[in-house]
């Protein structure tokens, strides 16, 4: 494992102009319109030559806009920025995960892990909460109250950081490392619907980083009155944090479920816009020793999915400092994914990885806590 240590980028608060990440394409033209005074047809034009630097080339430098006239780039200059996060901490593991620790503000710090695939793909694990509301017993995360929401500029800047960092640019490239996001770092996404669908927006462009909606999953714990909303917003694929075959465990596991009970998932999976064998709903179960990892919640696991396009997906917990559980012993988990594999569910195991650094599932966590606006303001101005 290797550790960089970054000191803060010089980056100042005091510098009021707009940044252009995380406004959609059409957000963008609408405000150099506003703001530049510039026809419609003028902003669509911009607004697809700056798209593409930031989001195809990554420059962060109006300057190095060469199409656009040098008075205009002055002018783009003067009005917006092109940021990236202040990178605190990155961490190298020995299996090539790459965990960051980013700082959007002061006292506001998230997690992105980027996981390196055996062949071409490989997955970018971003946050989408600082801290999580929700208590899982077993994820580290749920130890940490929530700060906040984090907003679309912010999960976006967890993806430009990696791509900075693995130098993919330009997106369009062929050979690319980075296919494939996953909402499964910090917090629920399901709280923050209106962050995640702008994100994946921008994300997704074709003209951008161009990462297709297929390629990007969100995970809920079941946030039930959200995911149909999810499916229709961003057509995402969709990961659930099953972990229990019954209501009695998963109340304790998921305290969520207390809220929206299994039943009440599976009817929302099973209404899941776009679902289809080409598309299945990823499910995920954590093994937990003694806990949940038995043959008969095998059997259950495969009873309960019928009938609903499904991918299984076996995690080996991931233990952190003072956690209750353990994870099953190798051969338990073996014994489980056997009886799933042959109702017809593929390799379902999932390597732990980047587990020297900190950075596997439901190992995030940050030192940000929640402190009072007032607080958050006086640190700004020092
Ligand atoms: N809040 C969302 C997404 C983030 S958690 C959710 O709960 O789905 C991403 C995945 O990691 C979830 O499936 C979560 O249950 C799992 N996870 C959390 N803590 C874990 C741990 N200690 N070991 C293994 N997986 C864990
Ligand atoms: Fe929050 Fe997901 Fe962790 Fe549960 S598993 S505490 S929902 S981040």
């Amino acid at each position: 494992m290797s550790t960089t240590l970054i000191s803060a980028l010089p980056e100042t608060d005091t510098d009021q102009r707009t940044s252009l990440i995380g406004l959609t394409r059409k957000g963008l033209a609408k405000r150099l319109a506003e703001d530049l005074g510039l026809t419609d047809k003028e902003a669509r034009m911009r607004s697809r030559q700056i798209w593409g630097w930031v989001y195809n080339f990554g420059v962060t430098e109006f300057s190095a806009m060469t199409n656009i006239a040098k008075g205009m780039r002055q002018k783009l200059d003067d009005w917006y920025r092109i940021p990236r996060a202040e990178i605190v901490e990155r961490q190298v593991s020995r299996d090539g995960t790459r965990k960051y620790l980013l700082r959007f503000a002061p006292g506001i710090e998230a997690e992105a892990v980027f996981i390196p695939g055996v062949g071409r793909a490989g997955s970018l694990c971003v946050s989408s909460q600082v801290g999580c509301t929700l208590n899982c017993t077993f994820c580290h995360t749920g130890t940490q109250a929530l700060v906040r929401n984090l907003t679309a500029e912010e999960i976006i800047l967890q993806v430009l950081a990696c791509k900075d960092d693995i130098e993919e640019w330009p997106s369009g490239k062929d050979d690319r490392q980075l296919t494939n996001i996953v909402f499964m770092g910090m917090g629920e996404p399901l709280y923050n619907l209106d962050g995640v669908d702008t994100a994946i927006n921008v994300i997704s462009d074709g003209e951008g980083i161009s990462i297709s909606r297929r390629r990007i999953t969100v995970s809920t714990s079941g946030i039930v009155n959200q995911m149909h909303d999810l499916g229709e917003r961003t057509e995402a694929m969709l990961a659930i944090s099953l972990h229990a075959t019954n209501d009695e465990l998963r109340d304790v596991l998921v305290p969520i479920n207390k809220k929206w009970n299994i039943e009440a998932l599976l009817e929302a999976c099973r209404n899941y816009p776009g679902t289809s064998n080409a598309r299945r709903i990823t499910f995920e179960y954590v093994m937990l020793k003694g806990v949940n990892d038995s043959d008969a919640e095998a059997r259950e696991l495969v009873r309960l999915l019928k009938g609903i396009p499904a991918k299984i997906n076996l995690i080996p917990f991931n233990p952190w400092p003072n956690s209750q559980y353990e994870c099953s012993d190798w051969d338990r988990i073996e014994a489980f994914a056997e009886i799933v594999n042959r109702a017809g569910y593929a390799s379902p195991i999932r390597t732990p990885r980047g587990r020297d650094v900190g950075a596997a599932c439901g190992q995030l966590k940050t030192d940000s806590l929640k402190k009072r606006a007032s607080e958050v303001r006086a640190e700004a101005l020092t």
